[in-house]
């Protein structure tokens, strides 16, 4: 009896906590003529880190996301490797190499080159703990050894199978633990391991779910679907700043026109942003406000899936938008003047959103900005437009004023004027400053000029998109 006990202990590795039977199974090999990765698609820098840890003894593999761009044959955004080495190890073999987080330490090793910085993320193989918060809780070192694992471990507590695969590029071989090189050809998404379960775990996934489908285009599995309907209040407990970050994602993601349609479908839209309660509510009223905001995402899609790069800020701008133009004109009707009732309205929204997902303030201070200068755009009478186009935050607040023409919203004329003071000299400057003057009330407030208009149905959906 007891020497059965000790043999079982002895068989037990120090290191490794073991909880799951299914985390031990072997992964299915898939050679290079099966995935298909184009070797060039890889970060030199990622393929230096992984060469490094194997030249010194230990596996090293690229993992996660950037196996499941590579795979659909995108260039991944960055790159994520997964190895046996602690992260002191790591750290070692690397001159830039920085520890990072207290729970679960990672490695980031920095790169210099042409453009900006590349930073790989280095992480040990963590163990799968049936109860996670008992072993990251507050305490200290003990708990910190436990939690690394073997690779087959670390494969079951990732998400979704299409993000549990491990490439190696020295021998352009991927590991797969969980069939999602399989998913991949089925484009499906599927949840590893029980879904409820894992989305109890952490409710983010659900908003992961959402945001992967948007962005492959690959349909959610049924049964990894099928709890997120029940399980989609677990969000509300989320800290607002994790679900922030989430949705920052989803909205960058380069697909969040579909990833916010995909919310609605999952259910996930309310209490995360109380604008997306309105705007994917159809009710007729909401019409005018869901054309700007499919337009801004239009163009942030356009923008980012074309590698330009698109500002927290200005996205946030546009999406509350519709709320602020409202409380803009209920304040005017109060009597209030132009100005402070615009700033009265930015108060108002801005609290508004605080009861579900905080903005942070850094984006807080660039919404204000973009929205304060939309009044002076209409102010084209003696220095003002000079003045305007010198604040450093000019082209965002130029660029948020051409979708309001664009929606309608505006008169395209003003957002023309602007283009061409743009470009003009400083002869052509003062031309267009007079012929300003000689158009009739170019300095009437949005809200009067409201009124005054019929309301214009703004621009098709399908041109939005273009
Ligand atoms: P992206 O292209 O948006 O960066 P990604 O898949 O790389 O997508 P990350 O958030 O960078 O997403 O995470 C890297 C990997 O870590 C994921 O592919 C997944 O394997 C794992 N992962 C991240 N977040 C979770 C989570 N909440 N639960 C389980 N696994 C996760
Ligand atoms: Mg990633």
């Amino acid at each position: 009896m007891i020497t059965k006990f000790i043999k079982r202990i002895l068989r037990r590795d120090p290191m490794v906590k073991h909880t799951h039977a299914s985390s031990t199974g072997a992964p299915k090999r898939i050679p290079k003529k099966s995935h298909r990765i184009d070797p060039h698609l890889l970060s030199k820098n990622a393929v230096k880190v992984t060469h490094t840890l194997q030249q010194a003894g230990y596996e090293a593999f690229i993992v996660g996301g950037a196996v499941r761009d590579l795979a659909l044959g995108i260039s991944p955004k960055d790159f994520d490797v997964a190895t046996n080495a602690t992260p002191d190890q790591v750290q070692r073999l690397f001159r830039k190499a920085r520890l990072i987080g207290r729970r679960f330490q990672i490695v980031h090793v920095t790169f210099f080159g042409k453009g900006h910085p590349e930073i790989i993320e280095v992480s040990t193989f963590r163990a799968l703990l049936d109860n996670a918060g008992d072993h990251v809780a507050e305490s200290g070192r003990i708990l910190r050894d436990n939690v690394w694992g073997s690779q087959g471990e670390d494969a079951a507590r990732r998400d979704f199978t299409i993000n549990a695969m491990y490439y190696d590029p020295s021998s352009e071989t991927v590991l797969d633990y969980h069939g999602g090189m399989a998913d991949m050809q089925k484009k499906t998404l599927r949840m590893i391991g029980d879904p409820a379960k894992r989305y109890r775990e952490d409710p983010v996934r659900m908003l992961r779910a959402v945001r992967f489908a948007a962005k492959t285009g690959f349909e959610l599995d049924s049964a990894t679907r099928a709890p997120i309907a029940k399980l989609g209040k677990l969000l509300n407990d989320v800290p607002s700043a994790r679900l922030f970050d989430e949705i920052l994602k989803l909205l960058m993601s380069g697909y969040s026109w579909r990833a916010i349609q995909g919310l609605k479908e999952a259910g996930l839209h309310h209490g995360l942003l109380p604008l997306l309660d309105h705007i994917l509510d159809d009710g007729e009223d909401s019409k005018g406000a869901n054309d700007f905001v499919r337009l801004a995402l239009a163009n942030t899609d356009e923008r980012i899936q074309s590698g330009k790069s698109v500002s927290a800020g200005f996205l946030f701008a546009t999406l509350l938008w519709p709320d602020l133009l409202k409380n803009w004109k209920a304040n005017s009707s109060k009597g209030m003047a132009n100005i402070p009732a615009l700033h009265d309205a930015m108060d108002d929204t801005i609290a508004t959103q605080s009861s579900g997902m905080t903005i942070q303030r850094r984006f807080e201070s660039d919404m204000r900005e973009i929205w304060s200068m939309q009044p002076r755009f209409e102010r084209r009478v003696g220095r003002y437009p000079f003045r305007l186009i010198e604040s450093p935050r000019f082209r965002a607040g130029y660029d948020f004023m051409l979708l309001r023409c664009a929606t309608g919203e505006l008169n395209p004329a003003i957002g023309q004027w602007w283009t061409d003071f743009i470009a003009a000299d400083p002869a052509g400057q003062e031309e267009l400053m007079a012929s300003a003057k000689n158009e009739s009330g170019n300095t009437a407030s949005p809200a009067k000029r409201r009124r005054r208009r019929k309301p214009k149905s703004a621009i098709p959906p399908e041109s939005a998109a273009s």
